[in-house]
């Protein structure tokens, strides 16, 4: 089995996001590429889809887990000791915001019964959240997970979209 370095793609300010499901193969001259018949899932070693372990053997943080960390900036719009809120970077309506957790979970399928009161805290803040930013006409939450379900970052998140009549279903 060949094993390939990869990383993700931070875009040139560090805060902006790229590459299909969210990677990025590293544009160096020395680094190996895949084989015609082997796609960019095959060679990234890492644990994802109903994994707690959101991280890869490369111990690549997600651009999520530098948000919590603040080494990439976010609009934030609440922070708390568990959860996290902010503006999504590529807004699919004229609000559309992320709540995330602290607790590296790489998706809903990693959710354990010990994670039950921090999903319930998510759910919450998510309403609260949509309060703070006026959506009194309703508004949207979407858990995108694992590769069906079109997620592409690796870190638990809820999408709050408001601010315009959203059409049904969705995808
Ligand atoms: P999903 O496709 O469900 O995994 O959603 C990931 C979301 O994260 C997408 O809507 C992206 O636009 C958003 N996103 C990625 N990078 C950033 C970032 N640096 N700041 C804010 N939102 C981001």
């Amino acid at each position: 089995m060949r094993v390939h370095t990869t990383r993700r793609s931070w875009g040139k300010d560090a805060n902006s996001y790229s590459g299909m499901h969210g990677w990025a193969r590293e544009n160096q001259s020395d680094s190996p590429r895949p084989s015609p018949n082997e796609t960019e899932f095959d060679t990234v070693p890492r644990v994802a889809f109903g994994s707690s372990d959101s991280r890869s053997v490369f111990a690549m943080p997600t651009i999520f887990k530098r948000i919590i960390d603040k080494e990439v900036p976010a609009k934030i719009v609440h922070e708390d000791e568990l959860c996290l809120a902010f503006h999504d970077v590529a807004p699919q309506a004229p609000t559309h915001v992320l709540v995330i957790p602290k607790k590296e979970l790489a998706n809903l399928a990693a959710a354990a019964g010990e994670d039950q009161a921090l999903l319930g805290h998510l759910l919450l803040t998510a309403k609260n959240v949509a309060e703070q930013l006026g959506l009194t006409n309703g508004y949207r939450t979407v858990i995108n997970c694992g590769r069906d379900g079109g997620q592409s970052v690796d870190h638990l998140h809820i999408h709050i979209l408001g601010g315009r009549a959203l059409r049904w279903p969705p995808g």
